[in-house]
């Protein structure tokens, strides 16, 4: 590139940025004036005005007129326009996939589940192109469509949307975005799911505003997004926070990752119900049933004083107490969010947990530590929510979207 066409680029780089950095701040902030955004982003006035047409021109961003407090005349402000920018979010599970059409607000407005007969690539793809494909045959007349997000368990990596490591399917190295992209040409965002539901937390769940926190999920295996100076922490490989294989028990039972008595292999629901069947078989008084467990029944006896209900919900605090304090010595959360269906046992479950935190990590860390949960529960979409969202924010599928309109007209 010579000289001058380098200048250029650079220049529509920075416009680019530019153009990300308002709508930022309109979804975050907004309503808010051009003067404010102008203040708080240190753009001149002129070019706010610039970007903000542009932005108007292709739909993302609308004019609403506040009434001042003090009377008179109504502020124009700027907001985001949601309703109108539908995208599909997948949540591929163990054994189903789910799928929802969702606008920007994150209000869903179509929702399927597939159980997964196939765990391949073959299957998978084959699975996944199905219900995108019923989705976008269901969208309506004027309704835009602008990407799709796919999260799941494992190790991925969001650049290349490719999955490394997958504990559910036979889908390593599989490039998946790539493959789903030509489904209907739109860019494609694929993520890990806890990382996903991190993010989704601090958009519109019950860690709005927080710079520092930690989401810890416990279903078929323990995971945990970390959020850090506002960031998703994620790594060489672009994933941290496999707290599941921390080693609890070097003696304990062998993990799917090889190593033994990896926190994974003590709290998951799994786990934790092959202990409390272990409990009940050696013939200790309990009202459970050995043969009719799940982890909703063990979290309801814990409830209702259940000696070996509360024992193993207790045994669980005290695991994962452990693996929380560790968390807290290394990152200094102001928060902590549970998710997962053991959060029903939360009266039992978090003294305990708070208790091996107090114990194990320095107080001037956990004195304020809020440990709460998770806003969503079993809405594995949202994930994809937070991918489409971040994408939005960091100008890359925001310049898309806009080439997308213009390609129509
Ligand atoms: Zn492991």
């Amino acid at each position: 590139m010579n000289a001058r066409a380098e200048r250029v680029a650079n220049h529509e780089l920075l416009k680019q940025v530019n153009a990300a950095l308002v709508y930022r701040l309109i979804d975050n902030q907004g309503p808010i004036s051009r003067v404010d955004i102008a203040q708080i982003s240190a753009l001149a006035p002129a070019s706010v005005t610039n970007i903000t047409r542009q932005l108007m021109e292709h739909g993302l961003i609308k004019e609403v007129a506040l009434q001042a407090s003090t009377g008179g005349r109504p502020a124009i402000s700027l907001t985001t326009e949601q309703a109108a920018f539908l995208f599909i979010s997948c949540r591929l599970g163990r054994e189903e996939l789910q799928c929802s059409l969702m606008d920007l607000s994150g209000t869903i407005h179509q929702h399927s589940v597939t159980q997964l007969q196939r765990h391949d690539a073959e299957g998978i793809i084959v699975a996944l192109s199905q219900a995108i494909s019923q989705c976008l045959h269901s969208t309506k007349l004027g309704q835009h469509i602008i990407a799709i997000a796919i999260t799941m368990a494992g190790l991925v990596d969001p650049e290349t949307g490719t999955v490394l490591y997958s504990p559910n399917h036979q889908i390593a190295n599989l490039e998946l975005a790539e493959e789903l992209r030509s489904l209907a040409n739109l860019p494609v965002y694929i993520g890990n799911d806890t990382r996903a539901l991190a993010l989704a937390e601090t958009y519109l769940g019950a860690a709005k505003g927080c710079q520092d926190f930690i989401l810890v999920s416990i279903h078929h295996g323990t995971g945990a997004g970390i959020i850090s100076n506002g960031q998703l922490l994620l790594g060489k490989n672009r994933n941290v926070g496999e707290i599941g294989h921390i080693q609890i028990d070097p003696f304990g039972d062998q993990c799917h990752c090889g190593n033994f008595g990896c926190l994974e292999t003590l709290v998951a629901n799994k786990a934790i119900v092959s202990q409390t069947k272990a409990l009940l078989e050696r013939g200790h008084n309990s009202r459970l049933d050995k043969d009719n467990l799940s982890i909703d029944i063990i979290c309801k006896a814990a409830l209702e004083d259940d000696p070996i209900a509360t024992q193993i919900i207790r045994q669980t605090g005290n695991h994962l107490g452990r693996v929380l304090a560790i968390m807290v010595n290394l990152f200094n959360p102001e928060k902590i969010l549970l998710a997962g269906e053991i959060v029903q046992s939360a009266p039992v479950l978090f003294p305990a947990l708070l208790q091996q935190i107090q114990r194990q990590s320095l107080p001037n860390f956990n004195r304020e530590l809020q440990l709460e949960k998770a806003h969503f529960q079993g809405q594995g979409t949202m994930g994809g929510y937070a991918l489409i969202k971040r994408a939005l924010h960091a100008n890359d599928l925001l310049q898309q979207i806009m080439q997308q309109i213009d390609d129509k007209q």
